[in-house]
């Protein structure tokens, strides 16, 4: 009883004992914990300092191989609780090899429910609606942010009071409707995680997770030295901070009137052209970097590429039916990065069969069996069986009309599961991140060269890429042998 009527002090004035939930007695807990409500409710602004490592999902080598990492350092980020701002600036170093420069600085910001962007001139743009939603998710993935705004916002709901281990966990949803799983260390009372389902276009429904530990005292607040985010089952950011900073010099970090008052500007619309490269061959070009290549046989088509998210790839599966009378059957996947392999899910749900290489099918398999519930895709809305042809070495598909022969990409740094494609005809290499005419370095140049010369024994006067322009394979080369 004695410990009730403690939970009461810290309550609003007026709630009674009888109605303190297990929710809001962890929230209360928590606060505690934390410094105390008032100290909580009185903070302006933190800003939190660090670096750490922050792995690119859906980029390995290898379907199940190790992350390439970008190294975050002079990560700063500041938050201004009472006004719901928070802005991040950070430099990241790729790991690992990287086709254009290899730092690049970010600075992006969220006020309200604006999303703002700061150019490398200092010219701020209003972000799209989709960045301002997962940054408000990423502000309150923060112990300090959540509880406070469970505190500050009576109508916050909260439900759903459950222990596991030693862990104490609270369902959230916050005025805007956000929903978020907190967690609690039983012994500490301090948030030890924040969970948020969120959809992925290759993944589906997944959870974004952080992790706090590490806690430590700074004017009387408990704050997190180490902030670890995961999404699925990938690390995403693994922050140690060096420096918490409360009340301090903050800066204006608030958007700028103009950009507040323009419009969130809308998802330009899909446009898919159709270039004819040879006779029965199209390229698929038009919006974006991720284009798509037709192949016409007797009395099929086939495409290479289903790139980015079910919108490109309908759009592109669409344009390649408009083509011809004959039927697209077949769809050929070059490899399983997830820019490459997006629009998996909505080939199979339009019936095609999918010719990848053979390491690339279970993975695949992963993808097609998961759940896309928050943004229901075309195979969640119809599921259907995926139909597979594996590639190992080589394959040849050939009849009359035309004849392309796949080769997998062998020993390269980067690619582990590349097909690309190549026509005798025409003598016409088709290829995914082989070679991309905008690419400032061709760090694996040598490796393509050796495969297609070397290896496959290849004669190849033009290159039609899923990246960059249309090219002759001589400039092609000339290119990457002077920018390696
Ligand atoms: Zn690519």
């Amino acid at each position: 009883m004695k410990k009730l009527l403690c939970v009461c002090a810290v309550l609003a004035a007026g709630a009674s004992c009888a109605k303190t939930s297990p929710e809001s007695r962890v929230i209360n807990d928590a606060a505690d914990a934390l410094g105390g409500r008032q100290k909580v409710m009185a903070v302006k602004t933190l800003v939190i300092e660090g670096e750490g490592p922050a792995p690119n999902v859906g980029q390995n080598t290898m379907p199940d191989g190790e992350l390439p990492v970008w190294k975050v350092t002079e990560y700063k980020r500041t938050i201004d609780l009472a006004n719901h701002r928070m802005r991040t600036t950070q430099v990241r170093t790729a790991q690992f090899l990287f086709a254009n420069a290899n730092t690049q600085n970010q600075d992006q910001g969220l006020d309200g429910d604006v999303a703002y962007n700061v150019g490398g001139n200092g010219a701020v743009t209003r972000g799209p609606a989709a960045a301002a939603r997962d940054r408000r998710i990423d502000l309150l993935q923060h112990p300090l942010v959540i509880v406070r705004e469970v505190l500050d916002d009576p109508s916050t709901k909260l439900s759903g009071y459950r222990k596991n281990g030693n862990q104490e966990i609270v369902e959230i949803e916050t005025s805007k409707g956000e929903k978020l799983t907190l967690a609690f260390d039983s012994g500490s009372k301090l948030p030890s995680r924040v969970t948020s389902m969120t959809d992925n276009a290759n993944m589906g429904d997944v959870a974004i997770d952080t992790a706090f530990s590490q806690y430590d005292s700074v004017g009387g607040l408990q704050l997190p030295r180490r902030i670890t985010t995961t999404i699925d089952k990938y690390p995403q950011f693994d922050l140690t901070v060096s420096k918490n900073t409360v009340d301090g010099e903050a800066g204006n970090i608030a958007a700028p009137d103009p950009v507040k008052a323009a419009p969130a500007p809308a998802p330009p619309p899909q446009v898919v052209t159709a270039e004819p490269v040879a006779k029965g061959i199209w390229w698929l070009a038009g919006s974006g970097n991720h284009r798509s290549i037709v192949f016409e046989f007797d009395d099929h088509l086939v495409l290479y590429e289903a790139p980015l998210n079910e919108t490109r790839s309908k759009a592109v599966i669409d344009k390649a039916r408009s083509l011809s009378s004959k039927p697209l059957t077949h769809v050929i996947i070059s490899h399983h990065h997830f820019d490459h392999s997006g629009g998996l899910r909505v080939a199979v749900a339009e019936g095609l069969t999918v010719i990848t290489y053979r390491d690339n099918i279970p993975f695949f398999q992963d993808l097609l069996s998961r759940k896309h519930t928050i943004v229901p895709d075309e195979l969640e809305k119809a599921p259907k069986p995926a139909k597979f042809e594996a590639v190992d070495d080589q394959m040849t598909l050939k009849d009359k009309s035309m004849e392309v022969q796949l080769y997998h990409l062998k020993d390269n740094p980067r690619e582990g599961t590349n097909l690309f494609a190549y026509i005798p005809r025409d003598r016409i290499l088709v290829q995914a991140d082989l070679y991309d005419s905008t690419w400032q370095f061709h760090h694996w140049g040598a490796n393509v060269i050796t495969n297609i010369e070397a290896i496959r024994k290849l004669k190849v006067d033009k290159q039609v890429p899923v990246h960059g322009g249309i090219q002759a394979y001589a400039e092609m080369v000339k290119t990457m042998r002077a920018n390696p």
